[in-house]
């Protein structure tokens, strides 16, 4: 089975990367920082305080949750929009923090991979703490600014107050004690800041065709 995980900070290129590669691949893609936010939304819908640590796992463990490469769906509700909408952008690295909701959604990742018999996936923790054993770990990175200015190309706003939020929120996803962003010693660092989108996929996916080798002659 063939698992690609890529972490990184937001805005490093993970889902244009991560589908594209997949794709290549013949995978399937997985967005787990889609996952938190849908946890998000449905916390924010329900005006649950960020706080409410067993609510919100409950919201995590009870969910009926339904994700594919262009829409997610949590209880029935098409949340594939608002995921992605300043509210849940500003809550979700809080709701990320807790604990209970990240061993359930870990669950339901694995659930997944397993079920699908692989997949390219993507996070945070994915190469440190969901699949040690990935085929190929990836961490995707690029500089600040970079990264700044891609989100205001997808969803507008001012550069210098996206940079803000997003250097805020990378500082919260790797001080957090539970499954901290983080690059691991055996993980692969692609920075993408000056790479056109293509390159990066031929490079990863060479990556991951040569420890297929590696791995099959070991065996
Ligand atoms: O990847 P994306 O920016 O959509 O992720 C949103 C948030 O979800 C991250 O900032 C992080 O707080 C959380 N996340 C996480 N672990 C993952 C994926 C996302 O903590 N594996």
């Amino acid at each position: 089975m063939i698992v690609v995980a890529i972490d990184g900070p937001a805005g490093a290129g993970k889902s244009t990367i991560a589908k594209a590669l997949a794709k290549k691949l013949n995978l399937r893609y997985l967005d787990t920082g889609a996952m938190y936010r849908a946890v998000t939304f449905a916390a924010l819908n329900r005006n649950l305080d960020l706080s409410a640590e067993s609510a919100i796992a409950e919201i995590a463990s009870q969910c009926v949750m339904h994700i594919d490469d262009d829409s997610i769906f949590i209880d029935g509700v098409d949340a594939t929009q608002a995921i992605r909408g300043q509210e849940v952008t500003r809550a979700v690295s809080v709701v990320a923090t807790n604990s209970l909701v990240r061993t359930e959604l870990r669950g339901r990742q694995r659930q997944w991979v397993s079920e699908h018999g692989g997949g390219v996936v993507e996070g945070r923790d994915i190469g440190s703490v969901v699949f040690p054993d990935a085929t190929l770990k990836v961490y995707l990175t690029a500089s600040p600014m970079v990264r700044a200015k891609r989100r205001v190309a997808q969803s507008g706003g001012d550069v210098e107050l996206i940079a803000a939020e997003i250097a805020e929120r990378d500082q919260r996803d790797s001080s957090r004690s539970d499954s901290p962003l983080m690059k691991t010693s055996d993980s692969v660092t692609v920075d993408t800041s000056d790479i056109p989108v293509d390159e990066v996929v031929d490079h990863i996916e060479r990556l991951v065709v040569a420890q297929q080798h590696t791995k099959q002659a070991s065996n």
